[in-house]
């Protein structure tokens, strides 16, 4: 059976042998771009090719990149554990083209790899084209699909924009069908977002330019943008539904339930998959010079470690149990991301402060949250207050609420939430006012002491961003 390690490498020969050039992942945060939280995409450290800034000495290239998707625009957070096929962390496969080839190409590469290297059942794919891209639609055709596995869908899902303004164009999806024993429909179906029809691979066309004025004109430069994940197209040749069946997951879920004795396919198995998942997110980011803090990016890996320590909690760790996880993961991804290994001090210490540290708070806060919902009718949900004491109190970001709550079948009032943090920052700034320098700093630090940093970018910092 290919490991998640070969099929990797199967990719990039394959873009090789047809003239591209391997370069490496960029790091999770991206280099000079502070409009975006974290590397999402494999053409996030292509942005200034396609738009004809930079010029390189290869005009097609290939990659494995590493991405995460826990904030932002694509926010896949809420989906580990739930769906076979999120993750926060993932490796996006990719292909790319700088003004060189174009969808006569593209097409047919993605199509003899999966069909024929990868050897899958042509059968069972299906694929999408923007509804007015009818090129698209014959190379399919051409390629061998028939015409009623090729659905024209209409929505911005099969349109890619940079952003606002810049390179844009029509994609096609190819996806899989993984049958009817499971829930989920064709895409641009009502219930296309079920885990029976599987999107493992989205290719971009880049042949439009969109100005702010609303014109939008044909580029001189046409590109190609591709990302197929690495996990998804691992599941489907290791013969699994499902992300979490694929060797790598497996492993690092063997090591949670090896650590804790608890059953990995038991009842608690949706906790050894968020452990698994946010083990490799925080792993990652740690190792591309993240920390956790309460502000921006450190925020969102701080809210990630969090969620993973409740799991961990809810599996019944006593101690500190993400930071022992690591060697198993080092052992899995060490060789084809070696920062993994020279950062593996750092993360493992990282991850038990971390941890050491929310404990306390953490069982106390998971007894209030206790208390609170039992004086609650059923269904009702959480009083936004109650949610803010959390935060301000007991350090639980709102989504670890959320999460906690998601499996009893209750909400949060975000609204009441929203209140109170706004509340607190009016009283905030009203204790600032009028304050010279020095009495300010002071009033400062006394705020922080008593209630923290709140004033984070976690939450809200939107962002115009790179999707594949
Ligand atoms: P989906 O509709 O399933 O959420 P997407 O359309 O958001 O996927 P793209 O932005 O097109 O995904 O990313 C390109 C490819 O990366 C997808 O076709 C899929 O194979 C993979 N991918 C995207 N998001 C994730 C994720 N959270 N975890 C694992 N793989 C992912
Ligand atoms: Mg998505
Ligand atoms: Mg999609
Ligand atoms: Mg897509």
């Amino acid at each position: 059976m290919a490991s998640l390690n070969d099929i990797r490498s199967t990719f990039l020969e394959y873009f090789r042998r047809n003239g591209h050039e391997v370069v490496p992942s960029s790091p999770l945060v991206p280099r000079n771009d502070p409009t975006l939280m974290f590397t999402n995409s494999g053409m996030v450290q292509f942005k200034n090719l396609f738009t004809g800034v930079e010029r390189r000495d290869y005009v097609r290239a290939t990659t494995a990149q590493k991405c995460v998707r826990a904030g932002g625009k694509h926010n896949d957070l809420d989906n580990v554990g739930y769906t076979a096929r999120h993750h926060t962390f993932f490796e996006m496969l990719g292909n790319f083209s700088f003004g060189d080839y174009f969808k006569t190409e593209a097409i047919p590469f993605a199509w003899e790899l999966i069909t024929r290297d990868f050897g899958i059942d042509a059968k069972r794919l299906l694929t999408t084209v923007y509804h007015t891209d009818d090129e698209a639609f014959e190379i399919w055709k051409k390629v061998g699909v028939p015409e009623d596995r090729i659905i024209r869908i209409a929505t911005s899902d099969n349109f890619w924009q940079m952003g606002p303004t810049g390179p844009c164009g029509p994609c096609t999806e190819i996806f899989y069908d993984h049958g009817d024993h499971i829930w989920g429909g064709p895409p641009g179906s009502a219930e296309e977002d079920g885990d029976r029809f599987i999107e493992i691979w989205n290719v971009v066309f880049m042949q439009n330019e969109q100005f702010a004025d609303g014109s939008m004109v044909p580029l001189d430069m046409q590109s190609i943008d591709t990302g197929m994940g690495l996990e998804r197209i691992g599941a489907l040749l290791q013969g699994k539904h499902d992300n979490y069946d694929t060797d790598l997951m497996r492993a690092l879920i063997e090591a949670a339930a090896h650590a804790t004795s608890v059953d990995p396919d038991g009842p608690q198995k949706v906790h050894h998959r968020v452990i698994a998942d946010h083990l490799r997110s925080c792993s990652f980011l740690i190792a591309d010079g993240v920390m956790p803090s309460n502000e921006g990016r450190g925020y969102v890996l701080r809210r990630i470690m969090r969620r993973a320590m409740r799991h961990a909690h809810l599996l019944g760790a006593k101690d500190p149990l993400m930071h022992r996880l690591v060697p198993s993961l080092v052992q899995q991804m060490g060789q084809a991301y070696p920062e993994l290994g020279r950062a593996q001090a750092l993360i493992t210490e990282t991850l038990k402060l971390e941890e050491e540290r929310f404990k306390t708070t953490l069982d106390r806060g998971l007894k209030l949250l206790d208390e609170e919902l039992s004086g609650l009718d059923e269904g009702a949900a959480l009083p936004g207050a109650a949610a803010f004491k959390l935060y301000d109190t007991y350090g639980f970001p709102l989504d670890l609420t959320q999460d906690a709550l998601r499996e009893k079948g209750r909400a949060v009032d975000t609204d009441g939430f929203d209140a109170a943090m706004a509340e607190q920052k009016a009283k905030a700034r009203a204790a600032w006012s009028g304050s010279g320098e020095q009495a300010d700093a002071a009033i400062w630090y006394d705020l922080v002491e008593q209630h923290g940093v709140t004033e984070f970018l976690g939450y809200d910092t939107e962002i115009a961003e790179g999707q594949v």
